[in-house]
């Protein structure tokens, strides 16, 4: 975070005036309890704050805008903080809170609608959709501490975002806070509603610079009652598509999940649980496929071991397991959950979150891995995520005894490697981990002055101070 302007305000009158407001247990002004909300999940940012509000009620959040509004403090609101992109990093001010904020408000089975508030982990909301018998469709592995609130605000995607869309198409309702205090109730949880412009939309995948989002309604769809997950080795990315193809032909809406992995994130997995490989031999690259429905005794696994089968035939896969119980699909699952920790056992990595269309992924991958090891000697791309969506993680890992700090350096170099390249293939920068504070300059270079222009308009209707998360996406 660059270096805070010097505040306008003063402080001690900011934290008085929160006080007043909102009541002594909701503002910490205690620098060591503040000191875990200043940095993120990487530690690749720090920022500073003068004071941390923990609202309760929405009325409190109401409250603490309005102050912050009137005196033009700086307010960064955060959930879970497993952002990836430095969004809920604070560049002074008030840090927002939104954890205590946990109700879960209501459940209709009929509407098959679930309302909750922003700081209810994605993992409880979806537990009480279990327990009505309902899923609410939406798994990041992250979804413990990751909050209701910051996965609409990211926009967040995950691993069955091929079946059911990402947070986006879940969210059927929202009631947000607006820079100045005032509350805007965009709710009903209508599945079809043209009533003027669609305004919930602009706070989805904002990041918090245009508002506060308090709670939503997320649609649920019925609970699943057949699964069927299996693991293949295949030899590169092109066999990779054409199974996929295959498979989306042959099952149509039952595909919810097709993940990519390569072999060295793959042995880092293995390396980071403890376990054995899960297939005989090794392979240059791996697939987690898992097929789904809500009608019980579908013949899911038949259909998918038929598929792996036809592709073992044609020579696209090379070999192949399927769950035969739920420990083992757990199993197969945690390979690829336990990825993203995993790449710390490489050391540093530089990372991209970029979606390619599915047509030019293939060569994408080969030819951007291609010119990454050309750049730097010894590098290790670990390329992995969601290819059915067109959106991989095109990570990094440092050469082996090369410096951290000298390696994260050239991360503008790869950079224009990567991004160049995804722009040329008609991709996004940015596909499912947002903008923050990492893309921010990317952000100008990959959507064009017209896009950027909407962009600044709207933040200035929204947010006129620009007290909203300053500093983040554009
Ligand atoms: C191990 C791991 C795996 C992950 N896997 C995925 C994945 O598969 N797919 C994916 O999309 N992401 C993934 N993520 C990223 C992250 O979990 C998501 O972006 C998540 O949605 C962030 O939620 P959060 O509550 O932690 O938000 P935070 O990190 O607290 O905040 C994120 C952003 O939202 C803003 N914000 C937070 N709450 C609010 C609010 N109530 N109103 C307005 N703005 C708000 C913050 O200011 C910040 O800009 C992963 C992260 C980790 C660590």
């Amino acid at each position: 975070v660059s270096a805070r302007a010097v505040p306008s305000y003063a402080v001690g009158a900011l934290v008085d005036r929160l006080v007043g407001a909102l009541g002594a247990d909701c503002v910490v002004t205690d620098p060591a309890a503040i000191a875990p909300r200043l940095t993120e999940w990487r530690r690749l940012y720090t920022g500073t704050a003068d004071v941390l509000v923990t609202p309760r009620t929405v009325d409190q959040v109401a409250a603490a805008l309005a102050v912050a509004h009137d005196l033009g403090a700086p307010v960064t609101p955060q959930g879970g903080r497993t952002g990836l992109v430095g969004g809920g990093v604070p560049h002074g001010g008030v840090v927002l809170s939104l954890e205590r904020l946990s109700r879960i408000r209501a459940l209709d089975v009929m509407d098959a609608t679930i309302t909750v508030e922003a700081g209810v982990t994605l993992a409880s909301a979806k537990a009480a959709a279990a327990d009505q018998g309902m899923l609410l469709p939406l798994s990041i592995a992250s979804e413990g501490d990751a909050m209701i609130g910051g996965v609409l605000s990211t926009n967040a995607g995950g691993t069955s975002a091929l079946r059911y869309g990402s947070a986006r198409a879940l969210c059927l309702a929202l009631e947000v806070v607006l820079a100045d205090g005032r509350r805007l109730d965009l709710t009903g949880g209508l599945r079809k509603d043209n009533a003027g412009y669609d305004l919930k939309q602009l706070f989805i995948g904002s990041e918090g610079t245009l508002g506060v989002i308090t709670a939503a309604t997320l649609g649920l769809a019925p609970a699943l009652r057949d699964v069927a997950t299996a693991l293949a080795g295949v030899a590169d990315p092109t066999a990779a598509m054409a199974m996929f193809r295959a498979l989306r032909d042959r099952v149509g809406p039952a595909l919810t999940t097709f993940e990519l992995m390569p072999r060295f994130g793959y042995a880092l997995s293995l390396r980071h649980i403890g376990r054995a490989d899960a297939l005989e031999a090794a392979h240059p690259w791996y697939l987690l496929v898992e097929l789904s429905s809500p009608v019980a005794g579908g013949g899911l696994d038949e259909r998918l071991s038929d598929w792996l089968a036809a592709m073992l035939e044609d020579g696209l896969a090379a070999d192949a397991t399927l769950a035969a119980n739920e420990r083992q699909r757990a199993d197969l699952w945690r390979l690829r959950d336990a990825l993203s920790d995993a790449q710390g056992l490489a050391g540093a990595s530089i990372k991209h979150d970029v979606s390619v269309p599915l047509s030019r992924i293939a060569g994408f991958i080969e030819e951007t891995s291609a010119a990454c090891t050309a750049a730097l000697e010894g590098l290790r791309p670990c390329v992995f995520g969601h290819l059915g969506d067109g959106n991989l993680h095109f990570n990094l890992s440092q050469p082996e005894g090369m410096d951290r700090a000298a390696f994260l350096a050239l991360w503008p170099r790869f950079n224009r490697i990567v991004h160049d390249r995804v722009i040329a293939a008609g991709g996004s920068i940015a596909a499912e981990h947002g903008v923050g504070i990492q893309k921010r300059d990317e952000l100008l270079l990959a959507r064009g002055p017209v896009a950027i222009g909407a962009m600044r308009a709207i933040k200035a209707a929204l947010d006129p101070r620009g007290i909203l998360n300053p500093g983040k996406v554009i």
